[in-house]
């Protein structure tokens, strides 16, 4: 049975048609955070589900990872790692490139954030492909660290998750839109 928040949540995501451009239906978290008690519903769902399980960072995608991904971190009592676009960390990264529907994008993390052996939550907004999440998840690995879980506050139903990757790993999908 799915808990009594996740309605409440899912009704405060706008979807925007043809934003950024033609075709794409986007989901718009920005009126989900102006609604305190889905806000906080939202993080509260998450940090149940990982609070206790000894997750000592929280990596959180740019750039809706930045808002979701700090709250988890500190109710969980982990740290935060942002996962940037390229050449906006300014200390040595390593980085992890992948392949969109059309063209390629970069994630960058700080060399010396994240130790070997350190257990790992990927946080973002949502999940089309995964690609975006297995990106995040290689680069973490590359650096010793276990990734527990990803978790989004969003799935698009329409699109399969192509990267075999992510079939190795569960990630909670707090909302289906
Ligand atoms: P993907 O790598 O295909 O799983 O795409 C996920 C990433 O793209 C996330 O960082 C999302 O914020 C963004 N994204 C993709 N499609 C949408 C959409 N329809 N609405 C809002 N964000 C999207």
């Amino acid at each position: 049975d799915e808990d009594p928040r996740i309605n409440g949540i899912k009704t405060k995501i706008r979807v925007v048609p043809n934003f950024p451009k033609p075709g794409i239906m986007f989901q718009d978290i920005t009126t989900l955070l102006l609604d305190r008690e889905a806000f906080k519903d939202t993080i509260d769902l998450f940090v149940e589900r990982y609070k206790g399980k000894n997750i000592s960072v929280v990596a959180g995608i740019e750039a809706r990872g930045f808002i979701f991904g700090p709250p988890i971190a500190l109710a969980i009592g982990a740290k935060f790692v942002p996962l940037r676009k390229p050449r906006k960390l300014p200390g040595e990264v390593i980085s992890e490139e992948y392949i969109l529907e059309y063209g390629r994008d970069c994630l960058e993390m700080h060399v010396g954030a994240v130790e070997p052996g350190e257990r790992a939550l990927v946080v973002d907004d949502l999940i089309a492909t995964g690609g975006t999440l297995c990106a995040a998840m290689n680069l973490l690995e590359r650096v010793g660290a276990e990734v527990v879980e990803c978790a989004c506050v969003i799935e698009l139903p329409d699109l399969k998750v192509c990267n075999f990757t992510l079939s190795f790993h569960s990630y909670p999908l707090v909302i289906c839109t």
